[in-house]
């Protein structure tokens, strides 16, 4: 018997790269997955700190689809690396920050400098053509092969037959045969395969596999940027980006609110980096403060405090106020109103 080929699968933890992968297992292929972490990835993250997500599994969807295949999964950090992708994208932006096509070509780059390192014959992707409007089309499919510097080492199980043969294809590695020509947006011929090979219960991802593609956080990052006056960021920084209510209401400071107790607890771990608020004669969110912030900005701040905690229609709130010198002051202050908080204060 000879020795099966050996395919390294991008998985992102959705349904796509799930049926990848075991098109290929099904192929007698030896397949293991590679799940790069961008630090920007929506998994797990937020499900385990909001209360209001506790009913959710708590699952990582990249091990769930590991082990739903029986593969190994090899988790690799990219987080320094792919800020560059982020930050200046060749092919620039989708709707929001997401550089889609570049971290494509990034992640499949990468994926390529694995296998030989391994000594694996092959790359395999969930990507379907027309599947995604920048970096799933007809033409920029060949532009990830190229730039990647995979070429014909890249194989995508789920649309193979609407594209020139790879070289699995050409070696007889894979038959070609068995491979699909789904396209488009309609997500039906992925249900009907998954139903075929008895998955029931699978990731949905709503528009992207990254924070990068929500509106909202995209905002919040090009706000962040606007602030320090230049494109860069830490991991604390995007992580930050996920939790709580964002209120900018100068332009030299930014609040950072807890919405709920498991928010609270995640801000808690910030302490000692940020100056933070906390209402004592009622309760109330941690609040953190990030930016440069004179006195006057401190009142304004715990205003703001008073106002999204249990105190916010009494005629007083006490508020400690912990700068990052690790003073401690207090004022008592009227809670802000609400019709005196701008819509654009919000992030
Ligand atoms: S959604 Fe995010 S992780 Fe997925 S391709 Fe786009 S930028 Fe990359």
């Amino acid at each position: 018997m000879s020795t099966p080929r050996k395919a390294a699968a991008l998985i992102s933890g959705g349904l796509d790269s799930l049926l990848a992968a075991k098109v290929m297992l099904d192929q007698g292929v030896h397949v293991e997955g590679i799940n790069f972490f961008t630090g920007f990835c929506v998994e797990g993250h937020t499900h385990a700190i909001r209360q209001k997500d506790r009913a959710r599994p708590k699952r990582n969807n990249a091990l769930w689809v590991a082990e739903q295949l029986g593969i190994k999964l090899h988790i690799i950090d990219i987080i320094e690396e792919y800020k560059d992708v982020v930050i200046n994208p060749k092919h620039g932006y989708g709707a929001n920050l997401n550089p889609c096509l570049d971290c494509k070509v990034f992640m499949v780059r990468k994926a390529r400098e694995w296998i030989e390192q391994k000594g694996f014959d092959f790359i395999i992707t969930g990507e379907v053509i027309g599947q995604r409007p920048k970096s799933q089309r007809k033409d920029t499919m060949p532009v990830i092969a190229r730039e990647s510097g995979a070429d014909d080492l890249l194989l995508r199980p789920l649309c193979a037959r609407n594209l020139p043969e790879t070289l699995p294809e050409r070696e007889g590695w894979v038959d070609r045969e068995r491979l699909y020509a789904f396209e488009g947006r309609s997500r039906k011929p992925q249900m009907a395969l998954a139903a075929e090979f008895g998955f029931e219960d699978y990731a949905q991802p709503a528009g992207g596999c990254c924070f990068l593609t929500d509106v909202q956080y995209s905002r919040k990052l090009a706000d962040l940027w606007q602030a320090r006056g230049s494109r860069r960021y830490e991991l604390d920084d995007i992580m930050l980006l996920k939790v709580g209510r964002h209120l900018r209401p100068r332009p030299n400071f930014k609040m950072i609110i807890g919405r709920e107790d498991g928010e609270n607890r995640f801000l808690e771990g910030y302490r000692k980096q940020f100056t933070h608020l906390l209402a004592t004669s009622h309760n109330g969110p941690l609040v953190l403060i990030d930016g440069n912030v004179a006195d006057e900005d401190l009142d304004l701040a715990a205003q703001i405090t008073a106002r999204f905690g249990q105190g916010r229609d009494a005629e007083c709130v006490d508020v400690e106020i912990h700068t990052i010198d690790g003073t401690t002051l207090t004022r008592r202050v009227k809670p802000i109103a609400g019709e005196q908080i701008p819509r654009n204060w919000y992030l």
